[in-house]
């Protein structure tokens, strides 16, 4: 049984005022979900805010990134010990963004991503597609090398969260269909029993990530292969970040 996960990308928004409001709102919304876990990942300024806020509710605290060094001289990182005593559970590493506009390369994923795990946080890796290599029918290439590199040599895959989120689909508002969606997490789950183990692929959870909104978001998760969602745009506004988590109600 694979608990569904529900977490909202802030990306580069919220100021600790606007954070704060984001939260305070969220709270009552979800106090009585259950059977989901809740996670929101805000810009590092805010996470001890967020944190203290969320303390006593079922909202985990995730990072957007952190870098695999525990210390040093390493001017702008942050590390993973850093990132737990700021009061996260989880960090998202590898997400497209990253790897389109800061150079993260499968290699930087997989060093982060062990680093993540030593330090007891769940590590929430994003993998998926550019349109182009979609339509140049590369995809399942694309998505063996970046699962395979990815994920390569860790000490265990019980703090490791898959989430596939093609390219295309984010921050666009072109949502994969049900259909696309649930083929590619099916493969992605298969590349994982080859690799890892059947075991391991059985457990893993795999979300989608792409335009998830209310209204697409029953579909998606009707779907055996998808386990939950990772969001951006809609996480920013608590209505539309609650409806998403309480999908099943
Ligand atoms: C994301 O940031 O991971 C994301 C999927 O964004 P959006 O939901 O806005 O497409």
């Amino acid at each position: 049984m694979r608990t569904p996960v529900i977490a909202g990308n802030w990306k580069l928004f919220k100021t600790s005022g606007e954070a704060s409001e984001l939260i305070k709102g969220l709270i009552p919304l979800v106090k009585d979900t259950t059977g989901v876990e809740i996670v929101v990942a805000p810009v590092f300024t805010v996470l001890d805010r967020v944190a203290q806020l969320t303390s006593g509710s079922a909202i985990k605290l995730s990072a957007q990134d952190c870098f695999w060094e525990e210390e040093g001289a390493f001017t702008g990182e942050i590390s993973p010990k850093m990132l737990r005593d700021a009061g996260c559970s989880h960090v998202i590493i590898g997400h497209s963004e990253r790897r389109q506009y800061f150079g993260e390369t499968d290699e930087t994923v997989n060093k982060k991503t062990k680093a993540a795990i030593a330090a007891g946080l769940t590590a929430i890796v994003c993998i998926g597609e550019t349109l182009k290599e979609r339509e140049d029918g590369i995809m399942n290439d694309v998505l063996m090398r970046q699962v395979s590199k990815g994920l390569e040599g860790l000490a265990s895959f019980s703090n490791v969260i898959v989430a596939y989120e093609p390219v295309w689909a984010i921050g666009t508002g072109k949502t994969a269909s049900d259909g696309q969606a649930q083929d590619a997490h099916k493969f992605i789950r298969q590349v994982i029993m080859d690799k890892f183990g059947n075991a391991t692929a059985e457990s893993t959870r795999i979300l989608y990530g792409g335009s998830v909104k209310p209204e697409n978001v029953k579909g998606l998760m009707e779907q055996p292969d998808i386990d939950g969602a990772l969001v951006g745009g809609a996480s920013l506004k608590a209505d539309s970040f609650a409806a998403i988590v309480n999908f099943g109600k």
